[in-house]
């Protein structure tokens, strides 16, 4: 605007402006979950998911972002936000934001002042930044029967064990206990990422002896392989025609099969009956 010599709003006027529009998209987004929580209410009693007190349970999705990535190592982001998703609608439910940080507040520190008393302040965050995602989804599942009558009965996660505990420590519905279902992409991410470790570990844990580079390497360049020959085998599994125990027991056999099918030693592949190889393929 000042590029182009065109007067424009003031920042006072800006940010009003911003807080009109933002109170409207928050009302339509609150309007949104709630239709999808209907939505996702109906499909349920439709597949008889309803507990004695004729509350309709459903099966959700939960996860958060920061406004920095962490890479596992830093987490100190100002700012976090997370949701809760019906599994089968795909919409969101629930959703949060926490903020460490306010300017004005952070403002009137540093001119060691008061703040504006009456600014709009969106610092609402005194903890760690790893809490922010737990804290938002714990408070999703807090409000589920009072906003939508609504039980998410079980939750489809990261392999971050701390959020399922602070959900089982915190109840929300009385007796009936939330169930934790692993997400599949967070548990291959997780997968690969020890078996990177393990591969950038000089001594052996079990023995404490030197590890040969050779070996390291050939572990960090088969991760890819050992990745998908778990997908493959789940994916075999699950379109397999057989009890689901039987198809169970079957998957556990693949999956302790595959570091030897991946690193060369098949004898165990035909037996299974599901990898194509033949004995000395490497
Ligand atoms: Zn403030
Ligand atoms: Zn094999």
């Amino acid at each position: 605007m000042a590029a182009l010599n065109i007067p424009f709003m003031s920042p006072g006027k800006y940010q009003s402006c911003h807080e009109k529009l933002a109170g409207h998209i928050h009302n339509k987004a609150c309007e949104n979950m709630e239709r999808a929580a209907t939505e996702e209410a109906n499909l349920a009693r439709e597949l008889g998911e309803v507990d004695d007190k004729g509350h309709p349970y459903i099966t959700v999705v939960g996860d958060g972002a920061r406004s920095k990535r962490s890479y596992n190592v830093n987490y100190n982001a100002l700012s976090g936000v997370a949701c809760v998703i019906g599994k089968i609608t795909g919409k969101i439910l629930f959703l949060g934001v926490r903020n460490k940080y306010c300017c004005i507040c952070e403002r009137a520190i540093a001119k060691n002042i008061q703040p504006i008393p009456y600014h709009k302040c969106y610092k609402n965050w005194d903890s760690t930044s790893t809490g922010m995602e737990t804290d938002i989804i714990v408070e999703g599942f807090r409000c589920s029967l009072e906003m939508y009558g609504l039980i998410f009965l079980r939750l489809v996660g990261d392999g971050d064990s701390s959020m399922y505990n602070k959900l089982v420590k915190t109840r929300p519905y009385a007796n009936t206990l939330v169930q934790k279902i692993e997400c599949k992409n967070h548990l291959l991410r997780n997968f690969c990422r020890k078996l990177r470790e393990i591969s950038g570990k000089k001594r052996s844990t079990s023995k404490n002896c030197a590890v040969p580079i050779f070996l390291r390497k050939h572990v960090l360049k088969s991760i890819l392989r050992i990745r998908t020959a778990c997908s493959k085998a789940v994916l075999y599994r699950t379109n397999e025609e057989k009890p689901l125990t039987e198809k169970i027991q079957l998957l556990c056999k693949d999956l302790k099969n595959i570091p030897s099918h991946v690193f060369g030693e098949h004898s165990k592949c035909q037996e299974i009956g599901y990898f194509e190889c033949k004995p000395n393929q490497s």
